[in-house]
């Protein structure tokens, strides 16, 4: 009997990873022709400075509308897209895209604000990565110093010197690099003296426990001082409290992000947003 049973778990895993595969095979269909069909958008989502509570900044966050499957989420979507290489193309529009909008605003004359992007591993690796994020800031009229890139400690694992020529070309042309998820990964820190980062993102994991466990109370205040004592910025993500906020303010965290100053949204909103300069207490 215990043998069928194996049998059985064995068989139902089987068939679980057979679903999936297939699940993923569907999607990554659906995806090859999502931009061309301009089933592909961005939202915004403001970052605030914490002291000033100012609009400082806004991350795209890339959004996908399936006509009959509805909204899919990037934490599917995107490493299929990452597996397929499709998201060389995809992360291509994305920063096009982002930077078209922020220069749109600065035209308007609405409040100077930072765009930052996420790039992925592979897109990182490209040989012609700094190449192509010029050819989009000479075509758009984005000043460097207004596109900050969003790296995860992945990234920052290969050739040392080829990462390191690639982040000093960006940083040639006034881009911003941060540490996105910071905390989470697995690379030594010594690689922060290494690279030539501006700002560390905390991961939200951290933020989100802030108030009741102690250790992640702990982290998060090890993360701001790190930063601070490299000269680095820090950035909260995941800010979904009064508390969190006060807490992060005591700790000196210098820019935050999250539902409670302001959930992703679409360009018009965000427009509307930096229109008004109302920041919430
Ligand atoms: P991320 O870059 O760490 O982005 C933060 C995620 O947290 C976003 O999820 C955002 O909507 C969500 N978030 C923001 N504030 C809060 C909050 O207060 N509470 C909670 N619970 N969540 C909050 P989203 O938009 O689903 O994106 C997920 C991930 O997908 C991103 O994580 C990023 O790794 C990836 N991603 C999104 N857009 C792109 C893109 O254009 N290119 C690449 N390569 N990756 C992207
Ligand atoms: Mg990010
Ligand atoms: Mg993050
Ligand atoms: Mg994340």
């Amino acid at each position: 009997a215990a043998k069928a049973e194996g049998r059985n778990t064995h068989r139902r895993f089987t068939q679980a990873m057979e679903q999936k595969a297939l699940e993923r095979q569907g999607l990554l269909a659906k995806l090859r022709g999502a931009l061309g069909r301009g089933e592909l958008y961005l939202n915004y989502q403001p970052q605030f400075d914490l002291a000033t509570r100012q609009i400082v900044g806004a991350e795209a966050l890339l959004r996908w509308c399936h006509p009959e499957l509805g909204a899919i989420s990037p934490e599917r979507f995107i490493p299929i897209a990452e597996e397929s290489g499709l998201i060389v193309e995809i992360g291509q529009w994305v920063i096009l895209e982002a930077c078209r909008q922020a220069a749109a605003w600065q035209r308007a004359g609405l409040p100077g604000i930072t765009m930052a992007v996420n790039l992925s591993a592979i897109q990182f690796q490209r040989p012609d990565l700094c190449e192509s994020v010029a050819g989009i800031l000479a075509t758009t009229g984005l000043p460097g110093q207004n596109l900050e890139l969003e790296l995860t400690e992945s990234v920052l694992v290969g050739d040392v010197e080829r990462v390191v020529n690639t982040i000093k070309t960006l940083k040639q042309q006034g881009i911003h690099l941060t540490v996105d998820d910071f905390g989470t990964g697995y690379s030594s820190l010594a690689y922060l003296q290494r690279f030539a980062v501006d700002k560390l993102k905390i991961d939200q994991s951290f933020v989100r426990n802030m108030a009741t466990d102690e250790s992640s109370s702990s982290v998060v205040r090890a993360i701001i001082r790190l930063a601070h004592s490299l000269g680095l910025k820090v950035v909260a993500e995941g800010v979904e409290t009064a508390g969190q906020t006060e807490q992060l303010a005591r700790l000196t965290c210098d820019e935050v992000q999250g539902y409670h100053f302001g959930k992703p949204m679409d360009a018009e909103e965000f427009t509307a947003l930096l229109g008004s300069r109302t920041t919430p207490a």
